[in-house]
């Protein structure tokens, strides 16, 4: 048996999806990604919706269209992926690091309160794995400072909290449509907004700065005209043939979302006598997304001391499992100890203890909506079967 550690759902319909802009010969941003963005800003209720290439160039929309400027600082948490500081140094900018809560593997509020400095101009929250971060404590941090809050809200896709979507909470929310996340267009993402000045700005800068999209301008007299420009901006567009394939995973993306719950629960229910794994946790007035089901590793209580030694002992499991066809991945990893980041910064992995031991100690199981019954009791049984010989 192979159990992959994700595998999108792609059915007839995502196949007939993309043949459409190939017959119509309109492949670049068009119909399909205004379409697209509309059923994202229904399903979200998020007011504004722009489609961009990744998450990656959204966040960085985001910051430019921000007035994000060099010598400015961000808060932005030591465990994520390392995009969400990238963004910021991109704009020259400094990325400062927050550390994380290990019961939910987001950014601590306490922390993000001490990174505060005369210089910070936002934060960028990361809903890791499908859990939003804790956007009460941190709406009231931004407020108090006055800073603008962009969501990081690539794998958040269906995750909601105290009754809104994740992405709706600050200035602005990114999401990701890579094929890790759970829906898929390739590569893809999009900006949301509630701010009409924002999403005018996004949309011009995802377009090089353009004041008109290209179908604007073909569907007016004087076409051959080019729009103005009058922004230093970017090519970030999603083409229309994912933007095609966008509507048809929109379409499903309720029965998608409840596919990867249903793992997830089975994996709670059958996994909770393992006393060397901690689960992921869902807080009450919360709803998970489950872009994956991330476990923490602890035979020990996990601290500075022990994790060189309980890090081994984890992949020795990973590998074990690896050799049985069952993929495992680490949650996601610690961009303070990346080495751009610790050496331009002089960052130590005890800076940042929990990141550390979340880099180190995550352990990530296969979840994807079609995953049968089967193939979880596989996964079940060979993790209670990997600890007895370690
Ligand atoms: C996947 C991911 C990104 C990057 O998304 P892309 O669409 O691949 O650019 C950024 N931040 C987080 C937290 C992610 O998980």
């Amino acid at each position: 048996m192979s159990i992959p550690i994700t595998k999108p759902f792609f059915g007839p319909e995502e196949l007939r999806a993309v043949q459409i802009p190939l017959e119509s010969g309109w492949v670049v941003q068009g119909p399909f990604v205004r379409e697209f963005e509309q059923r994202f800003g229904a399903f979200t209720g998020a007011t504004h919706a722009a489609a961009t290439s990744s998450c990656t160039t959204a966040l960085h929309l985001a910051v430019a269209a921000l007035g994000l400027a060099a010598g400015d600082e961000v808060v932005v948490p030591a465990f994520t992926w390392v995009a969400t500081a990238n963004v910021v140094e991109y704009m020259s900018a400094r990325p400062v690091f927050a550390d994380i809560r290990l019961e939910t593997f987001n950014v601590d509020p306490d922390a993000v309160a001490r990174a505060i400095t005369g210089k910070t101009r936002g934060i960028i929250p990361v809903h890791l794995f499908g859990l939003c971060a804790d956007m009460p404590a941190l709406g009231s941090i931004a407020r108090a400072h006055s800073l603008w809050v962009v969501e990081d809200a690539a794998c958040s896709f269906g995750g909601w909290t105290n009754g809104k979507h994740s992405g709706t909470f600050g200035d602005a929310g990114c999401f990701s449509f890579h094929p890790r996340k759970s829906i898929t267009t390739g590569e893809g993402g999009m900006v949301t907004t509630s701010r009409r000045d924002l999403h005018e700005k996004i949309c011009s800068l995802r377009d090089h700065g353009a004041t008109k999209t290209d179908r604007e301008r073909h569907e007016q007299a004087g076409a051959f005209l080019l729009a103005s420009y009058p922004h230093l901006g970017y090519n970030y567009r999603l083409t229309d043939i994912q933007g095609a394939l966008g509507c048809a995973q929109m379409a499903r993306a309720q029965t998608l979302l409840d596919g990867r719950a249903r793992v997830a629960r089975a994996y709670a229910e059958r996994l909770s006598g393992l006393d060397w794994l901690a689960l992921p946790a869902t807080p009450v007035g919360d709803r998970h997304g489950w872009q994956s089901y991330v476990c923490l590793f602890r035979p020990d209580p996990p601290s500075l001391n022990n994790v060189a030694r309980l890090h081994a002992k984890r992949n020795a499991l990973m590998l074990r499992l690896e050799a049985q066809g069952i993929a495992t991945r680490q949650g996601t990893h610690a961009p303070v100890m990346q080495d751009f980041y610790a050496r331009k910064y002089q960052i130590k992995p005890e800076d940042f203890p929990n990141a550390y031991l979340a880099d180190r100690l995550t352990l990530s199981l296969p979840l994807f909506p079609q995953m049968t019954d089967g193939e979880i009791d596989a996964v079940v049984s060979a993790l209670a079967r990997a600890i007895d010989h370690g």
